[in-house]
């Protein structure tokens, strides 16, 4: 939108505010064929989404929610007796941790140092950060889930996320890998903790994204931090997880305790799912999906028929506060059903045969006789009409077999750039992945100046 704004000004003769809008867009000016409306930026040295830096006081002089510092939400709660300070999960990176702590001291006086780490479940977003604290003295103690090992297999096993970024090596001597996660109290059941006069209830669930997952309850704040588990991808769409009837439990599990606010482990996810009500309203909807998508695997449909048959489930178009939500979960709940349902082979023949994206670019150009030109051609034509995916599918297949064709190569980050303003408030991966496949680094927005 400010890239928009930008181009009017430039239009009208007014170059300084076109070039003030234009750094608060974060965008360069050759990509005005491109609009974001999120205000989430890829971080150059991870490629991880942030948001914008904000501090909020949920409830006043004890529950603080630190956005924007980390890809993950950062939480502290001051204790009761407000002598100890405990944190909800560990975030991404420890630099970027620190300095989320950082800010809320220069803007809470008094606050005392971190004694207590509780992590809602040992994905590399929530713990990556955790040398922070572990290198503060005294080490404060922190509490997972009894099974986190689990989660660290399913994590290590899995392949490479193709949109994270290495952050380059600094210069000197190698640094120290992180020593393993090894929380220090291990959580298998319904646990009551008092910490410094606050209540805490801790809830082992299944939750639906990881296995390992915990809820924190503060019942006396009527505050609960729950993690991920309504993550609405179904954990990452990289690896084995996910759960749906999981979810279900957990909604379960939190309505019976009925918090006033639910604090998710991203932003995003707070934003949409902060009432607990909302997600007992999503039960019948997605139940309905997922009987929905077991028939059509019954029938022998393909995933792509399901994704494309537009599934809505009764109710959910009467209720505009549940039409958002159910489409966030809608692709995943199909993709985990069907993946958890299908072996190997599938109805359409994929992973029945073993060809590559090399053989079917030879199927393109060595037997079809496509061309550089038939295939840039192609590829507009497909873009005019909005079919983004088929045209980087066609792309990926056959672009490598001209590798010096800049047109090929404007035509790819052209697609990429639209898949990534597609999805970039829908789907978390997608915007980050086709951000990296179209090589974008997307600055962070209003932060010019
Ligand atoms: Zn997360």
């Amino acid at each position: 939108v400010y890239a928009h704004l930008a181009a009017i000004h430039r239009r009208q003769g007014r170059p300084d505010q076109a070039a003030e809008l234009q750094a608060l867009s974060g965008l360069p000016e050759a990509d005005s064929r491109l609009t974001f409306t999120v205000a989430s930026a890829t971080d150059p040295t991870t490629g991880l989404p942030i948001g914008p830096r904000r501090i909020t006081e949920v409830v006043p002089g004890t529950v603080y929610a630190l956005s924007g510092f980390d890809f993950a939400e950062l939480y502290f709660v001051v204790s009761r007796d407000r002598r100890q300070l405990i944190a909800i999960d560990a975030g991404t990176r420890p630099d970027t941790v620190k300095a989320a702590y950082e800010a809320l001291r220069a803007r809470v006086p008094g606050l005392p140092a971190p004694t207590t780490v509780l992590i809602t479940h040992a994905h590399f977003d929530h713990i990556g950060g955790r040398s922070f604290f572990e290198r503060l003295a005294p080490r404060p103690t922190f509490y997972a889930r009894q099974n986190y090992a689990v989660e660290l297999a399913v994590q290590a096993d899995g392949p490479p996320n193709p949109a994270l970024r290495r952050p380059p090596a600094p210069a000197g001597p190698p640094p120290t890998p992180p020593a393993p996660f090894r929380p220090d109290v291990l959580i298998d059941r319904r646990t009551d903790l008092a910490i410094g006069g606050t209540r805490i209830e801790l809830v082992p669930i299944r939750g639906g994204e990881t296995v390992d997952a915990m809820l924190v309850h503060l019942p006396d704040l009527g505050v609960m931090f729950v993690g991920d588990f309504a993550m609405v991808l179904l954990g990452s769409p990289y690896r084995d997880e996910g759960n749906l009837d999981g979810l279900f439990e957990a909604i379960d599990e939190v309505a019976r305790r009925n918090p006033k606010i639910l604090l998710h482990g991203h932003a995003a996810l707070t934003q949409t799912f902060g009432a607990a009500s909302l997600l007992v309203r999503l039960e019948a909807p997605l139940a309905w999906l997922r009987d929905q998508t077991v028939a059509g695997i019954r029938r022998g449909a393909e995933r792509g028929q399901l994704q494309q048959a537009n599934l809505i489930a009764p109710g959910v178009l009467q209720d505009p506060e549940l039409q958002l939500p159910y489409l966030l979960f809608r692709e995943s709940v199909i993709n985990r059903i069907y993946d958890q349902r299908v072996g190997p082979w599938q109805p359409d023949l994929a992973g029945v045969d073993v060809l590559t994206q090399a053989d079917r670019g030879a199927l393109l150009v060595d037997y079809l006789g496509v061309t550089e030109p038939r295939l840039v051609a192609a590829v507009q034509k497909l873009t005019a009409d909005g079919r983004y995916e088929l045209a980087a599918t066609a792309l990926e297949w056959a672009a490598p077999r001209y590798p010096r064709s800049a047109a090929l190569q404007d035509a790819q980050r052209f697609v990429y750039q639209k898949l990534t303003e597609k999805y970039q408030s829908v789907n978390i991966f997608k915007f980050m992945l086709y951000a990296a496949k179209a090589g974008e680094v997307l600055g962070p927005v209003g932060a010019a100046r």
